[in-house]
């Protein structure tokens, strides 16, 4: 339909990047980018007009979000015609809007794009040879300068390799060895570097993204302390096991795993480093609190509970109830006893969701005039409930009274 909406409107519209290269590799992917030769924004406005979806336009660079009743989204670009004038009797020629759009772009097998109009609909546009390096496996930039004018590529040239089990390129990986000579990442400003570092902690095997950018002298890039001990690998690995852990049960809240795997790559930073680090992302407000005193108070946690060996239940629950679910996850991958995993599971699995039977109208009929000693009696008897003083609600009753 998208097609059909570019022929009323005299529009190419075309289906680009991760898309089409996942459709050809075969993998999974959610995330539509379009590029109309055209105003995207009023190709969105069509959208909404015609199926009720959501835009979101940036009139600036003719860009729209847009999000369908059925919850699918799709971004739409512009690709501008562009006027090259050339010097003396030269005419003015307008170079393909779809190719110098493409052209922008960080590596070759992103750079493909399927035709939706209804003449020629279907058909594979292949400016770069994206198709060749899906078939060689291979990561490729577009151009010498392309690292230079914009080193995130580094990194997300590492993550599309480890992804799919590619290889970087020869020639790109020799530009990516200059561009660390260069030293052209400090001009990288610490949101991009911090977004890009999230995707690649996000992806699917973080060890070995990791491994490579050390591997190319890049994690130095985030934070001088930053270093593959055989400690942090293997809490890395460990990371790993909570995570596949927890995903079996099933529980509603995720973790963001990206947090997980920062916070166990930094575990051994000093307080200072983690400032340099937290300078150098720009971690501010919320993400700050992530690695600063969250983190202290989960390793807290952690050293206490391997101290333990018979830790009340209803203390391991205040311990780790202040902490995020991937703070507690980290602790369990921080300790060196069973303890903090033998632990820190069972209040995953059980403690978190204990309650105690009565309630604060229960406390009422029972006579106690209400004030803030209510929350205080309940959190006695859930603490009753959790070490197993009590029982039934009857068990509770009684332990009220008393
Ligand atoms: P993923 O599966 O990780 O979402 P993707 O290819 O869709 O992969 P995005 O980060 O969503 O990746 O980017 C969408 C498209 O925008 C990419 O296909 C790429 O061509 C282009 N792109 C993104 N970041 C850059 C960049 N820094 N430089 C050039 N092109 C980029």
């Amino acid at each position: 339909e998208f097609g059909t909406i570019g022929d009323e409107l005299g529009m190419g519209v075309y289906v680009v990047g991760g898309f089409v290269r996942d459709l050809l590799l075969r993998e999974d992917n959610f995330d539509v980018d379009i590029v109309v030769e055209g105003d995207g924004v009023k190709f969105a406005q069509i959208l909404k007009e015609r199926y009720g979806a959501k835009i979101s336009p940036h009139e600036k660079f003719k860009t729209a979000q847009v999000v369908f009743k059925d919850g699918f989204r799709l971004d739409v670009a512009t690709a501008r015609l562009e006027y090259y004038e050339y010097p003396a009797a030269m005419p003015t020629v307008s170079i393909s809007s779809l190719k110098l759009d493409l052209y922008r772009r960080d590596f070759t097998i992103n750079t493909l794009a399927i035709k939706l109009n209804s003449k020629e609909f279907g058909l594979l546009i292949d400016f770069f040879g994206g198709q060749r390096d899906l078939k060689d496996k291979c990561i490729r930039v577009l151009h010498s300068l392309s690292f230079v004018e914009d080193p995130t590529r580094v990194f997300r040239a590492v993550r599309f390799e480890q992804r799919f089990g590619f290889q970087i390129g020869k020639h790109t990986l020799r530009l990516i060895k200059n561009a660390r000579r260069l030293n052209i990442f400090d001009k990288l400003t610490g949101k991009r570097l911090f977004t890009e570092l999230k995707l690649i902690l996000d992806d699917r095997d973080p060890e070995a993204a990791l491994l490579r950018l050390k591997d190319l002298d890049l994690l130095e890039v985030i934070h001088k302390d930053l270093k593959l001990t055989e400690v942090v690998l293997d809490r890395i690995r460990a990371a790993k096991g909570v995570l596949s852990w927890y995903e079996l049960l099933f529980k509603p809240q995720k973790p963001r795993q990206w947090l997980l795997f920062l916070l166990n790559l930094v575990s051994e930073f000093s307080s200072r480093s983690i400032k340099g680090l937290c300078q150098r992302l720009d971690l501010t407000g919320k993400n700050e609190v992530l690695f600063t005193k969250l983190r202290e108070e989960a390793i807290k946690v952690a050293s206490i509970l391997d101290r333990e060996s018979d830790v009340r239940p209803s203390k391991v629950y205040r311990l780790l109830r202040p902490l995020p679910l991937e703070h507690q996850l980290f602790c369990m991958c921080l300790g060196k006893t069973h303890v903090p995993k033998k632990e820190i599971s069972r209040f995953i699995t059980e403690y978190q969701d204990i309650r105690p039977h009565l309630k604060g109208n229960d406390l009422k009929s029972l006579g106690i005039p209400p004030g803030p000693i209510y929350s205080e009696i309940l959190e006695k008897l859930r603490d009753a409930r959790l070490d197993g003083e009590v029982e039934t609600r009857d068990d509770e009753i009684d332990f009220v009274q008393r």
